[in-house]
């Protein structure tokens, strides 16, 4: 599979790793856009949440939400917050074609983030 995030995972491609589990491996973004900007993406291969089926969720995401608490935690942004973004297709702007959440955060952040 030529995947950029699957080699990562797979430790083929070298990162900044900040979690792994069984399922699930994090990563310090290569183009930060906050202090702290981190990438948590399933160890398997699923491309988007559009194309994620209901049993690859089954399967694949059980502990998602833990691994970012316990990421936000060892990072230290628990307490203050954080952001979680997931691109999706083309008009959420998702570059790479496999599923990951942006854990966006380090200081105040403002809010709408895009504009025309
Ligand atoms: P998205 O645009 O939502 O698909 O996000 C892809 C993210 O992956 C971008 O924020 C990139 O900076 C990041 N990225 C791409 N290649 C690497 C890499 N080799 N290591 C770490 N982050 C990467």
């Amino acid at each position: 599979m030529n995947c950029i995030f699957c080699q990562i995972a797979a430790g083929e491609i070298p990162a900044q790793k900040v979690y792994e589990d069984d399922r699930f491996f994090a990563f310090h973004d290569v183009a930060p856009t906050a202090p702290v900007h981190v990438l948590l993406i399933p160890k398997t291969h699923i491309a988007s949440i559009a194309a994620m089926t209901d049993a690859e969720e089954a399967a694949e995401m059980p502990g998602f939400f833990a691994a970012i608490r316990t990421i936000t935690r060892q990072l230290g942004i628990e307490e203050g917050g954080y952001r979680l973004v997931v691109n999706t297709g083309a008009d959420g702007g998702q570059t790479v074609p496999h599923f990951h959440a942006h854990i966006i955060g380090g200081k105040a952040l403002g809010w709408p983030p895009f504009h025309d």
